[in-house]
């Protein structure tokens, strides 16, 4: 017999497939959920149909966006791309109030060992941008793992014939982490003092 009345287990099983969140953390969120008022309780619900439906990927860069381009996309400085591996990537570096370039989310590494080859990332597209603007440099900051690693030489060799400068965030982030988990102070140096590869 299920210890849970069937709604009760429906939103716990629900809940449970969100990154981070156990059993335990599960049960206490779908008890805030059943206190609710109804009002906020369509809110919520809203709040995830409506994210659902209006986020999409930036034509150009392959950021979230609300738009068929985002507004990094539209009002920054197209001559210097930053490279990174997912959208998440992008507002910590966004936070660090300090490019002002654009990006190109690249929705994954080069990881052969998981069957990542370069055809299953956003590759051609940066190409196609480097090829068909005046792009001046691009700055690798992927992560400084064995995958990010690989991926920003594999890219930088393509980009070389091109004539554009690749560089990649200088060492200090600890090898093998994510930017995500490097402090900001260390991620800004990292980016002020990027070199050349
Ligand atoms: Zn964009």
């Amino acid at each position: 017999m299920e210890v849970f009345i069937e709604p009760i287990g429906r939103l716990i099983n629900e809940f449970s497939k969100l990154p981070g969140v156990g059993k335990k953390t599960a049960q206490r969120y779908a008890y805030k959920v059943v206190n609710m008022s109804e009002a906020e309780a369509r809110e919520f619900a809203d709040a995830i149909l409506s994210a659902k439906r209006k986020v999409r990927f930036c034509r150009i860069c392959g950021n979230f966006s609300e738009g068929d381009v985002c507004e990094i996309c539209k009002g920054r400085d197209p001559s210097v791309i930053c490279v990174v591996k997912e959208p998440k990537d992008v507002i910590v570096l966004e936070k660090l109030h300090e490019f002002k370039g654009v990006y190109h989310v690249l929705h994954g590494v080069i990881d052969p060992m998981n069957g990542v080859s370069p055809n299953d990332i956003r590759i051609h597209e940066l190409l196609d941008r480097v090829k068909e603007n005046e792009v001046k440099e691009v700055i690798m900051a992927t992560n400084p793992d064995v995958e990010g690693e690989a991926t920003a030489m594999y890219i930088a060799r393509l980009l070389k014939p091109f004539g554009v400068t690749v560089t990649r965030l200088s060492r200090g982030i600890p090898i093998g982490s994510e930017l995500e988990y490097t402090d900001e102070v260390t991620l800004s140096r990292a980016l002020i003092e990027r070199k050349e590869i």
